[in-house]
């Protein structure tokens, strides 16, 4: 039985979605105005794992993950850099999706852009204001905290008067609100400013948080049964988002949501604003491997916070390679036939406790324990030559099974896919362009020990298997 700490009730329930079978989430992506961190990343990388999971449980999972690009940042760096908003987000998407895979995560069913819903979220704003809860101030269009009383029932904030509902990235500040705790929903613009779009209500753009409403919404229905994100959205963004889509339709927005607390460097969180971060590239630059970059994050319970350290990356790394052996030590074991009854046991104790450790508010650090039990008890049998073909199969499967929720066993290499060497060869043309020989050659060998061979023709590389 799943049970998991929801923050809207600040207690830990019973997983039950709305609809038997299913599971809709929403989980906040990133705003693509540079490259995400691995703070960022390890928010997403929990949320791979959430999704995977109740796939491992059996739901039917449809997962929304938005691309926030637009917002105050975009626009400045945009404009600084004299080009469009889709102009100066395109590279960062594009590097984001790289990362996204490389980190072994699933591409999630609906990866909206909010700079592709717009007409949506004019569609929500409209509503509120028919309904009283937004109004116009000097053309733009402002949320009414007081008509919706139960604002502040996620984050719990008691306002004394200092903080404000749109303490956001829109400057708000600069325009007369009702009460300091109203916030923008629709930003005026000028006839020929960019970027603007029309709306009955004055061409504008749109405020941070509506659009969250508007994706979630459009693809899940008015209300679903699960939103995420990082701890720093809990307030205001989140609260927003509820305030937005209650207030519109007058239904409960999500049913659970789930924060994830902050990757720390030092102790002190990691961010763009404070500089104290690297990005996935920065580690792969310094020759981490994705799976122990994976690893190490999501090695620690999503509530908890975790301390970023290069030794704790380092063991990470020996972890990941520790297990990539195992299976294939296991794979490649000369086995008698029949079964050992320890074996059978072992393998399904291990199961057991992986899945007792996951229902358990997804204790991925008890999980990963089970895992290591069960290698060492294993490694112990093989090394006795107790390993017998029957067993074989229902390690490799407890593997499989663990593997499908972590992934981080590594893929075999029957699963070295095309797209994995095309993505690996673009990289190599990447590290020549800008001179890193030491990495393209790297690569070549990376990819000959997997039996690929390149070829360097003045068509650019081709490749074949060997
Ligand atoms: P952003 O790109 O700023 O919109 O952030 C994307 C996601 O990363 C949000 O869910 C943030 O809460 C999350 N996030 C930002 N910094 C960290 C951090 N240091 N640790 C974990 N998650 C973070
Ligand atoms: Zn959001």
């Amino acid at each position: 039985m799943l049970r998991f700490f929801n923050t809207l009730t600040r207690s830990v329930h019973e997983f039950q979605p709305l609809e038997e079978g299913k599971v809709r989430m929403y989980i906040c992506g990133p705003t693509v105005w540079n490259f995400a961190h691995i703070g960022n990343f390890r928010t997403f990388i929990f949320g791979d794992i959430l999704r995977r999971y109740l796939k491992y449980k059996g739901y039917d999972v449809t997962h929304v993950f938005n691309l926030t690009d637009i917002d105050d940042r975009i626009i400045n760096e945009a404009a600084k850099a004299g080009v469009t908003i889709d102009e100066f987000t395109a590279p960062f998407i594009k590097a984001f999706w790289e990362d996204f895979d490389a980190l072994g995560m699933e591409r999630p069913e609906v990866t909206p852009r909010a700079t592709h819903h717009v007409p949506e979220m004019i569609a929500i704003i409209q509503k509120l204001i028919e309904n009283g809860h937004a109004y116009e101030s000097d053309g733009s269009i402002y949320y009414r905290i007081t008509a919706f009383p139960e604002y502040g029932k996620l984050s719990r904030i008691k306002f004394d008067g200092n903080i404000t509902g749109g303490s956001d990235r829109i400057d708000t500040d600069k325009y007369d609100k009702e009460d300091a705790r109203d916030f923008a929903l629709w930003k005026l613009v000028g006839e020929t400013e960019e970027p603007g779009w029309d709306a009955e209500f004055g061409r504008g753009r749109p405020g941070w948080h509506i659009e969250c409403s508007a994706m979630s919404m459009k693809y899940l229905g008015e209300t679903f049964d699960l939103h995420a994100g990082g701890q720093d959205l809990q307030f205001p963004h989140h609260e927003n988002e509820i305030a937005q889509s209650e207030g519109a339709t007058g239904k409960l927005f999500a049913k659970y949501w789930i924060h994830s607390e902050f990757l720390k460097i030092d102790d002190v969180t990691m961010s763009k604003s404070k500089g104290n971060f690297f990005t996935f590239r920065d580690l792969r630059e310094q020759g981490y491997s994705p799976l122990a970059i994976r690893y190490l994050l999501l090695s620690v319970p999503t509530r908890k916070q975790l301390n970023f350290t290069f030794e704790g990356l380092q063991a990470a790394e020996s972890t990941v390679e520790r297990l990539r052996n195992f299976r294939q030590l296991v794979s490649e074991a000369k086995c008698d036939a029949g079964a050992n009854p320890f074996i059978d046991s072992s393998a399904n104790k291990a199961l057991v406790e992986f899945e007792a450790a996951m229902d358990d508010d997804f204790n991925t650090a008890a999980a990963l324990a089970a895992i290591h039990n069960l290698v060492r008890e294993i490694n112990t049998h093989m090394a006795d030559e107790m390993l017998l073909e029957r067993d074989r199969e229902l390690v490799l499967d407890a593997i499989s099974r663990f593997d499908s929720v972590f992934g981080i066993f590594g893929k075999e290499d029957s699963e070295f896919l095309d797209n994995d060497i095309e993505t690996l060869i673009e990289e190599r043309n990447e590290a020549r362009r800008s001179r890193n020989f030491a990495r393209s050659d790297e690569i070549r060998d990376e990819l000959a020990a997997k039996g690929i061979i390149l070829k360097d023709t003045k068509d650019g590389v081709r490749w074949k298997r060997a």
